[in-house]
């Protein structure tokens, strides 16, 4: 059926493009094939559906097109600058038609008193005007396939200069519509298309170059964003369920006396319903025959570290050793201690690595982890190096995956012959879609109810110029037995302006709680590893009131006594990091507070943040207003952004699309998973096609 294929035909083929003009194709926008030119959709249209009349024109400076005749040109001059103007007529009234470049050319070409369709921006001053129009014949304009909506193409400085202009490229893609015959290869199975009433592919791809109205162009952009969304996530979960088929997990037979003795009596409180179920999915997988690779997502505080815990004493009682890393080293000592104090008397050997672990202690540690006597390690990268070898390791649990890279990730994967199953704990949660597309290979557990009895944090925003009542407030707050933190922006751990703002913050408040009443800790990148913890401890052990401290303190600190966070200069952070930051309090009994604190100059994106903060507690709803504010690319950094990298598709715009796109890949990948259905054949050849080329997926038939 599928012919040689025109699609790959080199661009310099078509008709109208030379040597040159597909150099800057190339360079320009990555057109290298017919393929590509044909991919290149639009951004914007232009509504070319109405032709106006003259006398209906608005002062309201519109895009319009309009019918009528030049009835004559003229040359004027005005301070040194030529114009030339056109009076342009239809049977309604006249108008005028101004050119302040390309004089020449334009007397040579355009004819006198024959029918134009003429499109542009109005201008009115005295009659109105059109600068620099659009023009065609009438009767080619009726010709040509251009005549519903007018796609806007993505373009650049360069292209417009070298006369590819829109126009050009939408004559070369009538010229390659014309080639092909425009009858391209269906790349989705029939009972889909029935079933979902989508367009043909090719009548798709048509419409979205060459819209006739509306409604057909919505069509298109359904179907064509529908198959992009489709064929990733189909890549996703075939990657899933391949690596189910073929990583042969380590199988946890049995729920044995450490989980059961925990359970029985060393739980601190209740688990939450969404704590049982996450664990019993996590169960599930790890007692299955294939390697679990799971992201658990819960908001800040919702006991994502119980969890952790559970699932690690399941790998002990079927006798493999387990890890936890962590992202920071105050978050590895902290997970440590916590760990630790559960544990209790439990006979359990559980130990800390990272990079400040004296020499003597590392080598214990190595010799204890090679003989199986460790049985529980919690660390900082430093557990990922090569020389850090287990001697049965099962389960690798890693917090807060937005600082891990994949490359780490893998890393873990080859401490044991078998990989060991992998738990991927967020920090703060995902947006739904995006965690769909980014984690689409991964399985996705979402503990979404906090544990009983915690008090919403109040969210209030005070500017610069109240701080002395948030000073009286934090001092009453004090004087019931709280603790506060006051954190400091420093993005860049070096900028010394922020360093001084932190210092200069950290003198203000020293002078406001002087000691020996009060006693303040300050935390800092610039400080040594000792002296951190030394200050941490300080306060977690209750014996300083007040910690001063920059973002090193975001992710994870857990000191319940704590009750009031305030946050300086709020305005210049990120949404999921003030939520982050704010999880750092309402961790215990007592009622807690934010306090976002900014100057009066505030752009319009801080104002959402700091309204979105003061409006809600929940992660999820963070994350989505995060998402829309700051797009995907850089909620997630570059290094994951290559999923995304969408040609139609919009991740946020078109979240109910990519939710039918996941629910019909799933439903075609459990139905036959080596697409080998005769239904599937199209699925099948599609699939393969973008193995070999990455995203491409249109052939001709
Ligand atoms: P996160 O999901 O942010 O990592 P943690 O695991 O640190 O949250 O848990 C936050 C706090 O909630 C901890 O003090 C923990 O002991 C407590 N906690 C966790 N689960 C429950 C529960 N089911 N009931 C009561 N408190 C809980
Ligand atoms: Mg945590």
């Amino acid at each position: 059926m599928v012919r040689t294929n025109i699609l790959q035909t080199p661009i310099d083929y078509l008709k109208g493009v030379g040597p040159s003009r597909a150099d800057l194709l190339r360079k320009e926008l990555g057109i290298h094939t017919y393929q590509d030119l044909i991919n290149l959709f639009p951004n914007r249209y232009l509504d070319r559906t109405r032709y106006y009349k003259i006398n209906e024109l608005q002062r309201n400076n519109a895009e319009v097109q309009v019918v009528g005749k030049v009835v004559h040109l003229k040359t004027v001059e005005q301070k040194n600058r030529k114009r030339l103007v056109a009076t342009f007529v239809d049977e309604t009234g006249q108008m005028e038609l101004v050119w302040f470049r390309a004089h020449k050319w334009i007397r040579e070409t355009v004819k006198i008193n024959k029918p134009y369709v003429i499109f542009g921006k109005t201008n009115w001053y005295n009659g109105f005007s059109m600068a620099h129009p659009e023009m065609e014949l009438l009767e080619e304009h009726q010709r040509s396939l251009q005549t519903g909506m007018q796609p806007v193409y993505p373009s650049t400085e360069k292209l417009t200069n070298k006369g590819i202009t829109n126009r050009v490229v939408n004559k070369l893609l009538q010229q390659l519509f014309r080639e092909t015959q425009g009858k391209f290869f269906e790349t989705l199975s029939p009972d889909l298309l029935e079933e979902l009433k989508l367009m043909p592919k090719s009548e798709a791809l048509i419409n979205i170059h060459f819209p006739k109205n509306g409604e057909l162009l919505a069509k298109a952009q359904y179907r064509l964003k529908f198959e992009e969304l489709f064929y990733i996530q189909l890549q996703l979960i075939a990657k899933n369920l391949s690596n189910k088929a073929k990583i042969k997990g380590l199988p946890f037979e049995q729920v044995g006396s450490n989980f059961n003795t925990f359970f029985h009596h060393h739980l601190p409180f209740s688990l939450t319903g969404a704590q049982k179920r996450v664990l019993k999915e996590i169960r599930n997988d790890m007692g299955s025959k294939a390697q679990m690779n799971r992201l658990l997502q819960g908001d800040v505080g919702s006991g994502k570290t119980i969890v952790a815990l559970m699932s690690m004493l399941l790998a002990i009682d079927n006798n493999y050793q387990a890890c936890l890393v962590a992202p920071t080293e105050i978050l590895a000592q902290q997970h440590f201690n916590g760990l630790s104090e559960l544990l209790g008397d439990m006979d359990i050997n559980i130990d800390l690595l990272t990079g400040s672990t004296s020499r003597s202690k590392r080598k214990e540690i190595h010799e204890q982890l090679e003989n199986g006597s460790l049985h529980i390690l919690v660390g900082t990268h430093a557990i990922l190096e090569d020389k850090v070898r287990f001697n049965n390791l099962g389960l690798a649990v890693i917090d807060e995956q937005h600082r891990f890279g994949v490359a780490q990730r893998s890393k873990l994967w080859h401490k044991n012959t078998t990989p060991p199953h992998i738990l991927v704990m967020t920090a703060t949660p995902i947006p739904r879609t995006l965690a769909m597309s980014l984690y689409g290979d991964l399985d996705i557990s979402v503990i979404d109810e906090l544990p009983p009895g915690r008090k919403p944090i109040r969210t209030v925003h005070r500017y610069d110029a109240n701080r002395l009542k948030v000073f009286r407030f934090i001092r009453d707050e004090i004087a019931k037995g709280r603790q506060v933190y006051v954190v400091y922006p420093l993005i860049e751990e070096s900028e010394k302006l922020d360093y001084k703002d932190l210092m200069d913050g950290y003198a203000s408040i020293e002078r406001e709680f002087p000691k020996p009443n009060y006693q303040i800790s300050i935390v800092h990148g610039r400080m040594k590893a000792e002296d951190k913890d030394y200050e941490m401890d300080r306060f977690v052990r209750g014996e300083t009131q007040i910690m001063v401290a920059t973002t090193v303190i975001e992710v994870g600190v857990n000191v319940p006594n704590a009750s009031v966070m305030v946050i300086e200069s709020a305005e210049r952070f990120g949404l999921s990091q003030l939520h982050q930051l704010r999880g750092r309090v309402g961790r215990g009994a007592e009622q807690s507070f934010c306090i976002l604190m900014t100057g009066h100059k505030l752009s319009n994106e801080s104002k959402t943040r700091l309204e979105t903060m003061c409006a809600t507690n929940d992660g999820f709803e963070i994350a989505e207003v995060d998402l829309k504010l700051r797009g995907p690319g850089d909620l997630m950094g570059t290094q994951q952004s290559g999923v995304l990298n969408l040609k139609i598709a919009d991740i946020v715009k078109d979240n109910e699309i990519l939710k039918a796109a996941r629910y019909y890949a799933i439903r075609t990948m459990k139905e036959d998973p080596s697409l080998s259905m005769d239904k599937n054949k199209r699925v099948l050849y599609t699939f393969g096609q973008m193995a070999k080329h990455k995203n491409i997926w249109t052939y001709i038939s």
